[in-house]
């Protein structure tokens, strides 16, 4: 008798060929189904509720990815490509799911009819260099040297991106915002330097830009109200120290046996804690940011010697002021000097809406800005946040890539124009593929259409029509019911959020195609007992 060969531990659970390929094909086509009405400026909004009963509404592909917590192995990777599309171009989450899910949707056919992958790989990935070559081939350059036409350029890429956003009412103007404040930034355009302030009422429009760091004024004790709210050009003290009584109390444990030791307790807490106060005196400093509290004493004073302070100031603000002030965040008092002190040319508090801001303006070590965005519910702001983000993203992309190709579905039609053509000139099973490919390129003006409840199949037809007579830029017109010359009506996208969208989606479809088992361990994460963590489902 042969012996028996065990070659994993029992309970492993596995499958392998063509049915777990088209397994894997079909799981990511339900993830595609969940998100693709989301798509374009007649796409619909998806409101998703967490498991702590706190609720989210967006449409941005990768939000509501990354809220979906997708389980399957394999449809997973459409949630990584559609948060790399988010990190690296910031907009075209939703199209880069989409087309990876129309690619997979047209191999299917062909691996059912015994097709190897290899073979659709490969031909895909000369598609994809093709596509490629055709969008720099088409796109149009920016002239970066006249920077009115510049503005009005980068002005139409955010407004093509607030488009299908729930803000695109007031899409003009808060295009006009976000170009002027990536334009406010260094060339670098680091994008941690522009914040963003949500405070709930007030009207959309009333939300604006403000030039330098902006946060809400933290939390503040008695005496608050005598420090002055106006400098110029002071020295500004970055601390991590507590300047508060109570934590050296709460801290030890001291046992004492009569009056005079509590006393004497008592006064060193006191004398530690104004010779804390005198340093920072003395180092000149007159607005003090601490990430610490700040207590009722110090407040005090701080008050009497005409300065300025501000307790448990959040970790990203305090990044933000070291970065356009300068200086350093000090855990001791001693050793404060110049060189360890921010500067700005202004420092205020101001009032907007029901909230009080601290500003500091004209910062000498980095250009920052940062924008006060005010409207209705909680949830609304958080997607006006990410939907101004999505718009920041593409500016930045613009100005660094300079290059805009026309949306709508334009540029997929385009290509896949293209691809179709040169697929004809090959004699191979290759053309079937690159055809495949071109097809699902397809998928992009269908679903805007399908989105705003047009009738596709009249429309595609007019548009492959247009494009076969040489009308590039030809694409949906969302308003009529038509198709409309999308460079001229202005829906312009930034050429790489497009090339980088068709790279992703091949190459997350290439992945899939290429995995013909799945091996499940007994013991994986997914399926296994809890994790051990903190408690109260917090991880380690
Ligand atoms: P994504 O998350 O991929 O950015 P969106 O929901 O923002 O998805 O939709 C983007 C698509 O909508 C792009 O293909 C873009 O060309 C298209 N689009 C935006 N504005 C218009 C418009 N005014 N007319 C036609 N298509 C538009
Ligand atoms: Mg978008």
């Amino acid at each position: 008798m042969q012996p028996q060969i065990i070659l994993m531990k029992e309970g492993t659970d596995s499958s392998q060929g063509k049915p777990q390929l088209i397994s894997n094909i079909n799981a990511c086509a339900a993830v595609v189904d969940a998100i693709r009405t989301t798509l374009g400026p007649r796409g619909m909004d998806k409101l998703i509720v967490d498991t702590k009963g706190q609720a989210t509404i967006s449409n941005d592909g990768a939000t509501i990815m990354k809220q979906l917590d997708i389980v399957h192995p394999a449809a997973k990777i459409l949630v990584d490509i559609a948060k790399s599309q988010d990190a690296e171009v910031g907009d075209g989450t939703t199209t880069v799911v989409l087309l990876a899910g129309q690619f997979l949707e047209q191999c299917k056919t062909l691996i059912e009819e015994g097709v190897h992958p290899h073979a659709i790989i490969r031909a895909f990935r000369r598609a994809t260099n093709l596509a490629i070559e055709k969008i720099n081939e088409i796109a149009v350059k920016i002239n970066k040297k006249d920077p009115v036409e510049l503005r009005s350029i980068l002005a139409k890429c955010a407004g093509t991106s607030l488009n299908s956003k729930l803000i695109h009412q007031q899409k003009d103007f808060f295009a006009q915002m976000v170009v002027d404040a990536v334009m406010s930034l260094d060339s670098l355009l680091p994008l941690d330097m522009i914040g963003i302030k949500k405070v709930p009422g007030g009207a959309l429009e009333e939300s604006r830009l403000v030039d330098g760091v902006a946060f809400k004024k933290t939390f503040s004790y008695a005496g608050f109200e005598m420090q002055p709210k106006h400098y110029e050009n002071p020295k500004i003290a970055l601390l991590n120290i507590e300047l508060e009584l109570k934590a050296e109390r709460d801290n030890a444990e001291i046992r004492v046996n009569n009056v005079e030791e509590y006393q004497k307790i008592v006064d060193t807490e006191w004398n530690i804690l104004y010779q804390k106060l005198d340093l920072i005196h003395k180092s000149g400093a007159k607005v003090v940011l601490s990430k610490l509290p700040i207590g009722d004493v110090a407040t005090q004073y701080f008050a009497d010697r005409d300065m300025f302070c501000a307790g448990r100031v959040v970790d990203e603000d305090m990044k933000r002021t070291i970065k356009a002030c300068g200086g350093a965040i000090m855990s001791t008092a001693h050793d404060l000097d110049d060189s360890v002190l921010g500067t700005c040319q202004l420092f205020e508090e101001k009032q907007i809406g029901a909230e009080r801001f601290n500003f500091f303006n004209g910062c000498p070590q980095a250009k920052t800005c940062t924008i006060v965005l005010r409207g209705g519910a909680e949830q609304f702001l958080e997607e006006t946040e990410r939907s101004l983000h999505d718009a920041i993203m593409i500016v930045r992309r613009a100005l660094k890539h300079d290059a805009v190709v026309a949306g709508g579905g334009a540029v997929e039609l385009e290509v896949s124009k293209h691809l179709r053509e040169y697929s004809r000139s090959i004699a191979s099973k290759e053309q079937l593929f690159l055809a495949a490919y071109a097809k699902a390129l397809e998928v992009i003006p269908r679903q805007l259409c399908d989105n705003a409840g047009f009738d596709s199949t009249t429309i595609l037809n007019k548009l492959r029509a247009r494009h076969a007579e040489g009308g590039k830029w030809y694409g949906v017109d969302v308003m009529n019911e038509d198709i409309a010359d999308n460079f001229i009506a202005c829906v312009w996208e930034p050429a790489l959020v497009k090339i980088n969208a068709l790279t992703a989606a091949s190459e997350a479809a290439c992945l899939i195609l290429s995995v013909d088992e799945t091996i499940k361990s007994p013991r994986s994460s997914t399926d296994g007992p809890p994790m051990p963590g903190r408690g109260r489902g917090r991880p380690m």
